[in-house]
Parts: C-alpha cells; sequence; structure tokens
C-alpha cells in the first residue's frame, strides 16, 4: 500500500494537552453532538474529519469555549473548561474566513493582538517579529495585510493564533481556497509549528487527502457521532484489509459464499443483505502489496469459473483513508 504521508516523526512527548471526555450538544430537538471522547497530545495534529453537519463546528465552538457542552468535559492543559478565561489564555483559533484589516501592516496587526494578551508594547513587537519568521512573512513585515495574497493572509492567521504561545491550535478549514502548492506548503508549516513548539493542533478539514497527509490522529465524524478514531495509520489499517467485491447470479450466491470461504488466506466471506447477488471477499492479512490483491482477484475469478458460477462484476476497494470515510459516512453521504 503505497501512502501519501509524508509524516515527520512524532514527538515522544506524552503531555496530554487536551482531554475531551463525553462531550454532547442538542441544537433544540438536534442531536449535533453524540458523545465525543479523544485526548490529543503536545506536538502531534489531529485531524477531524466529517461531511457537512458532522458536528465538526460545533465540536470546535465548544472547545474553543465559544459555546457550552449540554454534557461532558474537558481541560485544555489541565485546566478545567468551566474556567473559559483561563482556556482562552492556553489555546489559538484560526476560525474558517477570517476576516482581516486591510490598511494594518502585518506587523502591526500581530503587535494588536499581542497586546490584547497583555504583552507590553516592545515584547508584543518582538513576538510579531518572531512569528513572522514562523510562518515565512518575514520579508513582509512592514506591507500592508491589503497586499497579501490569500495563502500570505492564512499564514498571517496562523502567527496570530499563536501570539499566546498556545498549548493547543484549532484550525478550521485552514487551507480552504489555496493552490495545491500553497495547500502544502501550509501543512507542512502546521506540522513543523506542531513539532517545534509541541503544540497540540486540531486540523478540521473536508479534505481527506489533508488529514491524510500530515495528521498523525484523526477522528471521523458522521451525524454527530464519532465513527472512527485513532492513529490514522491505524484507523486507515482498521479497514485496510484487502476487500474484493464480487456479484454473482443470485441463485448461486450460497455455493459461492462457500467455495470463496475455501480460498486460502480469505478471512471472511459475506453476502450484501441489500444487493442480492454481491458477495464481499475480505483477505486475512493486510495488504502489503499490490500482487496481493492480484492473487485474490486471480483466486476468486478461478474458483468460481470452474464451479461454471457466471462472475457478473468484480470491484477492489482499497485502503486509503477516502475509503474509510466513505465507508463510515456512507449514510450521511447517501
Ligand atoms: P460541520 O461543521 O461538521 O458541518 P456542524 O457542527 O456545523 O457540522 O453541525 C452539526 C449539526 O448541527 C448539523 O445538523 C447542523 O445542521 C446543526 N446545527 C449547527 N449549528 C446549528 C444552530 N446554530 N442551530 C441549529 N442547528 C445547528
Amino acid at each position: 500500500m503505497k501512502s501519501n504521508n509524508n509524516h515527520t516523526a512524532a514527538p515522544k512527548d506524552q503531555r496530554e494537552v487536551l482531554v475531551v471526555e463525553g462531550i454532547q450538544k442538542m441544537y433544540g430537538n438536534r442531536r449535533a453532538l453524540k458523545g465525543l471522547t479523544f485526548t490529543l497530545l503536545a506536538g502531534r495534529v489531529m485531524g477531524f474529519l466529517g461531511p457537512n453537519g458532522a458536528g465538526k463546528t460545533t465540536s470546535i465552538r465548544i472547545l474553543t469555549t465559544i459555546m457550552e457542552p449540554d454534557a461532558g468535559h474537558f481541560t485544555v492543559d489541565g485546566i478545567e473548561f468551566d474556567q473559559p478565561e483561563k482556556i482562552r489564555r492556553k489555546i489559538g483559533v484560526l476560525p474558517e474566513n477570517l476576516g482581516f484589516p486591510r490598511q494594518m501592516t502585518a506587523v502591526e496587526y500581530l503587535v494588536y493582538f499581542g497586546q490584547l494578551y497583555g504583552l507590553p508594547p516592545q515584547s508584543a513587537k518582538t513576538n510579531a517579529m518572531r512569528l513572522l519568521n514562523v510562518v515565512g512573512l518575514e520579508n513582509r513585515t512592514k506591507s500592508l495585510i491589503s497586499s497579501f495574497s490569500h495563502g500570505m493572509r492564512q499564514r498571517l492567521g496562523i502567527a496570530r493564533a499563536l501570539v499566546n504561545n498556545p498549548v493547543v491550535v484549532f484550525l478550521d478549514e485552514p487551507t480552504l481556497g489555496l493552490d495545491p502548492r500553497g495547500q502544502q506548503e501550509l501543512l507542512l508549516l502546521i506540522q513543523r509549528i506542531a513539532r517545534e513548539h509541541q503544540t497540540g493542533v486540531i486540523l478540521c478539514s473536508h479534505m481527506l487527502s489533508e488529514i491524510e497527509g500530515i495528521c498523525d490522529d484523526v477522528i471521523i465524524l458522521s451525524s454527530g457521532q464519532v465513527v472512527a478514531q485513532g492513529a490514522v495509520n491505524s484507523v486507515i489499517g482498521d479497514i485496510q484489509r484487502n476487500i474484493a467485491r464480487v456479484r454473482v447470479p443470485p441463485e448461486n450466491v450460497d455455493t459461492s459464499l462457500e467455495l470463496l470461504s475455501a480460498i486460502p488466506n480469505v478471512f471472511k466471506v459475506s453476502s450484501d443483505p441489500q444487493m442480492r447477488g454481491w458477495l464481499s471477499v475480505e483477505l486475512a492479512d493486510f495488504i502489503a502489496a499490490d500482487s496481493q490483491s492480484g492473487n485474490l482477484r486471480n483466486a476468486i475469478l478461478k474458483v468460481l469459473i470452474q464451479s461454471e458460477i457466471p462472475v457478473l462484476s468484480y470491484e477492489a476497494e482499497g485502503g486509503r483513508l477516502q475509503d474509510v470515510f466513505l465507508q463510515l459516512t456512507e449514510e450521511v453521504i447517501k
């Protein structure tokens, strides 16, 4: 299995910077979150993935203290959620569609926010210059924000989110509207910040590729429910078994189930209850190479053809996060 995952090694620091337990939220009688539980460690990037309406924004609003949960609780760097002012000093946020004052320079903008957090003017300036350096805007410190490209504004937004040296940063769809190169650069910047500053990062995205590319951990939400969570590689791994779907005439389903179950290395064969005729054939071992999927296909076709069972269709399922995501959120997408 080839992955486009370009992780640098995850840090060894096991400090828990965000601990969330059983958070629930209703809007009227609509249950937007049905129980969110996870732990984010220092220096790691956690992806929040889910289709529209899954509950990502609700989660972020609660964890950034904009909204209270109906049930459950969380701590940021050990601070309980019922102390929102203290929590706000520990977190940074890059909301979706952040507006910028166009007539300010980059450095003025960051100095302003530094002072809001109580830094004296000179320290706020030093901090602003340091952050502009972190996000690669050191040559544009005195440029008006109105002259910035979208990508540069997103970098400035990230710098703003880091002004108070937060232990957790929340980034809501940070790469939206950027071209592929801009996306990639911003994601690598986010990963570098997490690693170098030991910041825990929550990255909301509907883009599977970016979660797969830079996140260490992932939570997949669907209709307010966590449908998968864990280290990106293990979430993919859980469903990374080599699965093939094969369609035979309905009258041959039972015989095919028997024949296919007898193939060496086949872990499970199941018949689709809704679409009679479709069978899923799952290999016992995780797929390591394309040749294995070729072997499985050959074995399936061979036993069916030898028994004169017509193969009406054949599909292989991959093990990319995209497949996991589609599989787990299927009922929402339909
Ligand atoms: P996401 O960010 O993943 O798209 P949201 O957290 O915005 O999901 O929404 C989760 C669910 O809550 C959706 O069904 C949405 O329609 C509903 N919802 C969100 N905000 C409100 C609100 N202010 N009032 C009522 N329902 C809302």
